[in-house]
């Protein structure tokens, strides 16, 4: 399963056996039930995502609908749902705490996934899709109920995650009917037979991964209109994740059908090795900057030297920027820490919007943060680009947390060194910080607010060097 948020900043694509809409802002603690409305923040955002997301509601609601009398609920088929129904519930049980560690740990930028998928992808392969579509908010109900009994994920959000996989269920039921040999039931056993019958349920719970998938990235595009394209995408990891999930539907089905009492080691195993999963966040974690979400320089560095070898081996030159904010001491001295920690953020977001996604940012320490540029064309558009990320620092509202009084608008500018390789005397990576780093304190000496080049006499960078200056 898995989740995002709806909010103006950009949230997370969050990739898993479902994709959902979660985010603990929320406050399901507020009881009268108008203010719990309210509190969903839906009416905050924008028409189009309100119209989008009513939208997606009437189309799971009405293709449930449609495909709820397809085919005929005998006695067995209740039977197996309350199997299947039941070692949904052991799983989600069992895996309570390690869902909350990870939502703990969940930053920005890291993909959500659960295994509830795992029971409902079995319903819609071997159960009628009325018992599958009840499957899919059985397992829903119960996640929510039992996972987060305090803490809950914000409601619109969690119903959009359902309607969508309620959708991907329909459409996979769909296929289902049209190319297995049977459905409900199992692949043929005959191997030809088999492995068309194989190709279809591929296709069909491919049908489920996609529209869950793909409606959940349209919400996050359309109600967050800024997000760089690339941040809707998750990992490879993931996705092999969502893969697994649907491997084992296929598995868990199979047992139900032959053997109901095997299913007791596939929940065990479910169990345990949902606790990998974890081991994905942490990876991330360990890699991104708590307050920037920008990468750690550890991590940075690995891109960096590899940047820096293919600029030497392909003689395609690369850039290094490296930012400082201005008088940073100065800001948190006059408007607080905490204001300065929003700053810092904020300036990140900016720099992460003003770079290519091959450009790699990470936050060197404290008010500094770096940037490496691939295949950049030459010292201009070096500087173009510094320029262009110096006006959009200078350019940021920020404003301070006043409790009482008018908030004030607080002046944010940076210094940047840049430098370019392959020039002379450099050799290797740390050659090109150690020159941008030098060109940093000339911006410094030089007044602040500036781009410096470095290896470029003041004299020829000083047109470029002016602060406001628009050389692009
Ligand atoms: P300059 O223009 O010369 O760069 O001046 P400066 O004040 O930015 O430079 P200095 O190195 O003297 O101060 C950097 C400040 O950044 C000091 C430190 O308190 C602050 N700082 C470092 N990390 C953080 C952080 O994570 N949050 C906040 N709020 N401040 C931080
Ligand atoms: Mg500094
Ligand atoms: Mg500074």
């Amino acid at each position: 399963m898995a989740a995002v948020e709806i909010n103006k900043t950009p949230g997370s694509p969050n990739v898993g056996s479902d994709y959902l809409l979660i985010s603990w802002s929320g406050g399901s603690n507020l009881t009268p039930l108008l203010r719990r409305a309210r509190s969903w923040a839906i009416w905050d955002q924008p028409d189009a995502v309100r119209r989008y997301v009513l939208a997606v509601f009437v189309v799971a609601v009405a293709t449930s609908a449609a495909t709820a009398f397809l085919v005929p609920v005998t006695q067995t088929d209740v039977v197996r749902f309350g199997i299947l129904a039941l070692c949904a519930v052991v799983s989600i049980e069992f895996t309570r705490r390690i869902e909350r560690e990870r939502e703990y740990l969940r930053s920005r930028r890291v993909a959500y996934v659960d295994t509830k998928g795992i029971w409902s992808g079995a319903a819609v392969l071997v159960l009628p899709p009325v018992l599958a579509t009840a499957m899919v908010v059985f397992t829903y109900g119960v996640a929510w109920f039992r996972v987060w009994p305090s803490n809950r994920p914000v409601p619109h959000r969690w119903l959009f995650g359902a309607a969508t996989v309620l959708i991907g269920t329909q459409a996979a039921a769909t296929i289902l009917t049209v190319g297995m040999q049977q459905h409900p039931g199992l692949p043929a056993t005959e191997l030809l037979a088999g492995l068309g019958d194989l190709a279809v349920i591929t296709l069909a719970l491919g049908a489920r991964w996609l529209f869950n998938c793909g409606l959940v990235m349209a919400v996050i595009a359309l109600s967050s209109p800024n997000m760089p394209a690339r941040d809707l995408f998750t990992g490879f990891s993931q996705q092999m994740l969502e893969a697994g999930s649907m491997a084992l539907a296929l598995v868990s089905a199979t047992v139900l059908m032959a053997n109901p009492l095997v299913l007791a080691p596939v929940v065990l195993a479910v169990v345990v090795m949902h606790r990998s999963v974890l081991l994905h966040q942490y990876q991330a974690e360990s890699r991104t900057d708590p307050k920037t979400g920008l990468t750690t320089v550890k991590w940075w560095r690995v891109g960096a030297e590899r940047a820096f070898a293919a600029a030497r081996r392909t003689k395609r030159p690369m850039g290094l920027l490296i930012l400082d904010l201005d008088k940073f001491k100065g800001i948190n001295d006059t408007y607080g820490h905490l204001v300065g920690d929003k700053v810092l953020t904020v300036v990140a977001q900016g720099l992460l919007e003003e770079v290519r996604d091959q450009d790699s940012c990470c936050r060197w320490g404290g008010e500094e943060l770096t940037v490496v540029i691939p295949e950049v064309e030459s010292a201009s558009n070096l500087r173009s680009i510094a320029e262009r990320i110096r006006r959009r620092v200078e350019s940021l509202a920020i404003y301070s947390d006043e409790e009482a009084g008018e908030a004030q608008r607080v002046p944010v500018t940076a210094s940047i060194g840049a430098a370019l390789y392959p020039a002379e005397g450099m050799d290797s990576l740390d050659d090109v910080l150690r020159a941008a780093d030098t060109a940093v304190y000339q911006a410094k000496a030089r007044g602040r607010n500036q781009v410096v080049l470095a290896g470029v006499a003041p004299a020829a960078s000083e047109a470029a060097t002016l602060p406001g200056s628009t050389t692009r």
